[in-house]
């Protein structure tokens, strides 16, 4: 483990504010289309200048958006807040493309975007690799691309995909994700290309983030039943802005089910509780759990796992009062395995050397 004991922040968010800062990255042609064709911005909603509750006034830089550069990330996560080391996962409507070589060209130039404006220039910063989900061959080709570069930790992916992701076509990731030793990291949000509830499209906002809790709970599902962690034990998975107080009650009821009906998946060996303990892992921020310590044991006792929680601040998501990045009710007891001990058993790579990384 490394010496160096500060908190290590698993989910930060640079963002786009502009198509034009990707053109550097894009090959000529799709320069030529983003021109051309008049390509305006992939995200409708990345804390917009406009909407004064998405992010907090100190958060913002002098554009109005928050997080669009490195000095911006930087003098709040580690000047103000003390993290030692940072995961970039960065949120921006790639996923959302419908065509399959210009899903991969924005992946490609997303990535570059990251790896030469935030992770050059400040050591301290890693990164999630941003994967074209659209074409399962493209994402394996951007995995092993990006995986040569070791500041990338983690293959990230949106939680509600076109297809439930333990589906076997799926698989060459989760093959590369073992094989290269990284985790992937299941971000809250939809390439929505299907309702973001079971029952049809909601009206709010509300019942949007809401719903996330259930999409997150069918992925587990699917991971598990299909098999995925029979054929790659080593996979670990983060579920990264997921909430944390759903799982127990979803397990329980899990495990109670598979028990009654595990011949017709029979190599599915143990109960998923049991599974969920050895290969996933949960950020903190936004904790929708109580702020009373004893409170918070008790979820804790319930996951039967002091290894599953991961410290985040979510930043530039407004999602805690001041300067208070660590949930109130967050026991004394865990917090150094939550903001330092955890992350580094999730994530093979943050225990390199720096002349490794
Ligand atoms: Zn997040």
């Amino acid at each position: 483990m490394r010496k160096d004991s500060k908190p290590i922040d698993c989910d930060v968010h640079p963002t786009v504010s502009d198509i034009k800062v990707l053109l550097p990255h894009l090959e000529g042609y799709w320069r030529d289309s983003v021109e051309e064709r008049g390509i305006g911005s992939l995200e409708s909603a990345a804390y917009p200048p406009n909407a004064p509750l998405t992010a907090r006034p100190d958060f913002r830089g002098e554009n109005g958006y928050a997080a669009t550069n490195v000095s911006e990330l930087s003098s709040h996560v580690f000047d103000r807040w003390g993290a030692g080391t940072a995961i970039c996962n960065c949120l921006y409507g790639v996923q959302l493309i419908f065509n399959e070589d210009m899903a991969r060209a924005f992946h490609r130039a997303l990535n570059d975007w990251i790896a030469k404006e935030f992770l050059d220039r400040d050591a301290r910063l890693r990164a999630s690799i941003i994967v074209p989900m659209q074409n399962v061959e493209y994402a394996v080709d951007e995995i092993e691309r990006c995986a040569k570069d070791r500041r990338f930790v983690q293959i990230m992916v949106l939680a509600m995909q076109e297809t439930p992701l333990g589906r076997r076509h799926y698989w060459p990731i989760f093959a590369a994700a073992e094989r290269l030793g990284l985790p992937i990291g299941i971000h809250a949000g939809s390439n929505y290309r299907n309702p973001v509830t079971s029952l049809g499209w909601p009206t709010s906002y509300v019942e949007d983030y809401t719903s996330q809790a259930q999409g997150f709970q069918s992925q587990v599902a699917s991971l598990i039943t299909e098999g995925v962690f029979a054929k790659y034990p080593k996979l670990k998975v983060v579920l990264i802005e997921s909430g944390v107080t759903w799982l127990p009650a979803f397990l329980w009821r899990f495990s109670k089910f598979w028990r009654g009906a595990r011949t017709e998946i029979p190599w599915v060996d143990r109960s998923p509780a049991e599974i969920v303990r050895d290969n996933f892992r949960l950020t903190i921020q936004p904790f929708d759990g109580p702020s009373d310590p004893h409170d918070v044991e008790r979820i804790v006792d319930h996951l039967k796992s002091d290894d599953m929680l991961l410290f985040s601040s979510d930043f530039p998501h407004w999602q805690f009062d001041g300067d208070e990045t660590m949930p109130r009710g967050i026991p004394e007891r865990l917090r150094h395995k939550i903001l330092v001990e955890n992350p580094l058993a999730t994530y093979d790579r943050l225990n390199d050397a720096p002349e490794q990384a």
